[in-house]
């Protein structure tokens, strides 16, 4: 279907030359423990149902994680993090996510990054940001039927999302809204459909091994969520 093809026109996308040249350095050069793999080496699509109600916004792919296993959050500890969470909460079937081929389904949620590239020491420049910004409004649209509320890791993610309704939603908030673990947003006009927008701390090591981003407060923030979503 289109959210199909789109996934595909993604996986080709050559529009960014310093992203493009790193995803490939990084998947020709390796890290010594994934030596025997082969990387991915190219924009990494969403991921999960089309009929999502719960989306989950990332950053961008790490470059030993979905640059390599070519699916988002999949074979690095940030995804180790996430997938437990979500399997805890129900909307995954399994705890681990280690490759393309493991067996992983999601219920009810679909996970996407603001920028489909990995970027060198994850940080995307605003100009990459913004020339990856269409999939991002493409897929939006696409999963808008069902999409009830979308849950931002991080600061990037939480700026990326205001875009993305103002171009699929036509909706703009009346004032600007900081990013804050907890922090919610929902429209003040529910006709328009919009998805609520949540905010969570994003589940890099940074903030999971200092203890800043808690299981717990992963648990709260999807059980929120589903609650939002009606899941
Ligand atoms: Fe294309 Fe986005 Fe990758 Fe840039 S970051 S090359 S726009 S997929």
């Amino acid at each position: 279907d289109a959210l199909d093809r789109l996934d595909a026109e993604i996986s080709r996308c050559r529009l960014c030359p310093r992203l493009v040249a790193w995803r490939e350095e990084v998947a020709a050069t390796k890290r010594a423990a994934f030596r025997d793999q082969t990387y991915w080496g190219r924009p990494v699509p969403g991921f999960g149902p089309h009929d999502a109600r719960i989306a989950i916004l990332g950053l961008a792919p790490a470059a030993h994680g979905g640059n390599r296993t070519g699916r988002i959050f999949t074979g690095d500890r940030s995804g180790d993090v996430l997938f437990a969470a979500l399997h805890r909460a129900g909307l995954a079937n399994q705890p681990t996510s280690t490759d393309r081929d493991d067996g992983l389904t999601l219920t009810d949620t679909r996970i996407f990054a603001a920028v489909r590239c990995a970027p060198p020491d994850n940080k995307p420049t605003p100009q990459e940001r913004d020339t990856c910004a269409p999939f991002l409004h493409r897929e939006m649209r696409l999963i808008r039927p069902h999409l009830r509320v979308v849950i931002a890791l991080g600061g990037f993610a939480w700026a990326a999302f205001w875009p993305a309704l103002r171009a699929v939603y036509g909706v703009a908030p009346a004032r600007k809204v900081p990013f804050g673990h907890g922090v919610l947003w929902q429209s003040e006009e529910p006709a328009e459909g919009a998805p609520a927008l949540l905010g969570c701390y994003h589940v890099s090591q940074q903030n999971t091994f200092t203890g800043r981003l808690t299981p717990g407060m992963l648990d709260e923030i999807l059980a929120r969520a589903k609650a939002l979503a009606g899941a």
